[in-house]
């Protein structure tokens, strides 16, 4: 990363969040993090409380924000999984899904992307999952990441000229709260997740952010339309 560059994440408060957080600002950057409740006291970059769920206060928050900063990249980290069978998706949790994994995204890159353009340097990283391949009971999740994908390659064809680059990064499964939420340490789930990882193992939130990073530099700068995935060869087809 470019130091002193400003850099808004969302969801920074732990997992792959604080991690990308952490990374940004050991090299520099200045970060501003959105979520709900900062969990760490020394939170590392300028925590930034809002919850992203309420499209009104996330207006607000990022009015403010961009009136106060230059947000030169932004990365859509927040989300959530609600799994569910076909056949048992409740349209409120479908709704609930693609709320925040979607509108809220599209919410934060459109608060930031006239400062970027004007600017002419700008960065944006959307944070999707191996889902969007294909994964059992999670209808809600991997159609909302495969939204994000699908946004990824539209908006990197309209600001390709600025130059503005926009890329995905999708993770397997990765050691944080939101993966043993539905896959305790120890458990049968957490075993079946584990035997469609080549590497047999959990990503590590620390090795997210070194791809984020990444794209978020000057030397990513002919990379666009992009999802890159973390995911000890989970998206390996016929694995
Ligand atoms: P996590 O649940 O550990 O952390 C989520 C972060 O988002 C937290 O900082 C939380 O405060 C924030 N957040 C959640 N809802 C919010 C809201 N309404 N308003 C503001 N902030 C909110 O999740 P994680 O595992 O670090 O996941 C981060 C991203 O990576 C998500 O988009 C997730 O879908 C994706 N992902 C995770 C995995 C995995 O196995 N952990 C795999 C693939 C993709």
């Amino acid at each position: 990363m470019v130091p002193e560059r400003t850099v808004l994440v969302t969801g920074a408060s732990r997992g792959i969040g604080l991690a990308i957080t952490r990374k940004l600002c050991h090299e520099g950057a200045q970060v501003l993090g959105i979520a709900r409740s900062a969990r760490d006291a020394d939170f590392p970059g300028t925590f930034v409380p809002c919850d992203l769920s309420d499209a009104r206060q996330t207006a607000d928050t990022l009015q403010t924000l961009t009136r106060d900063h230059h947000v030169d990249a932004v990365v859509n980290n927040a989300g959530i999984a609600l799994p569910e069978p076909l056949g048992q998706i409740d349209l409120a949790n479908l709704h609930t899904v693609l709320d925040l994994n979607v509108r809220a995204a599209v919410q934060t890159v459109q608060a930031c992307v006239d400062g970027m353009r004007e600017r002419g340097w700008g960065r944006i990283v959307n944070i999707t999952s191996r889902a969007i391949f294909g994964t059992r009971d999670r209808s809600s999740y991997s159609a909302a990441k495969s939204a994000l994908t699908g946004l990824t390659r539209t908006w990197a064809l309209e600001l390709a000229d600025h130059p503005i680059t926009v890329n995905a990064v999708a993770p397997g499964p990765v050691d944080t709260d939101l993966f043993h939420r539905t896959h305790p340490a120890g458990s049968a789930a957490e075993a079946a997740a584990l035997h469609t990882i080549p590497m047999g193992r959990l990503g590590r939130p620390e090795e997210i952010a070194a791809a984020v990073c990444f794209l978020l530099s000057d030397d990513a700068g002919f990379i666009t339309g992009q999802t890159l995935c973390v995911d000890g060869g989970g998206s390996i087809p016929g694995r």
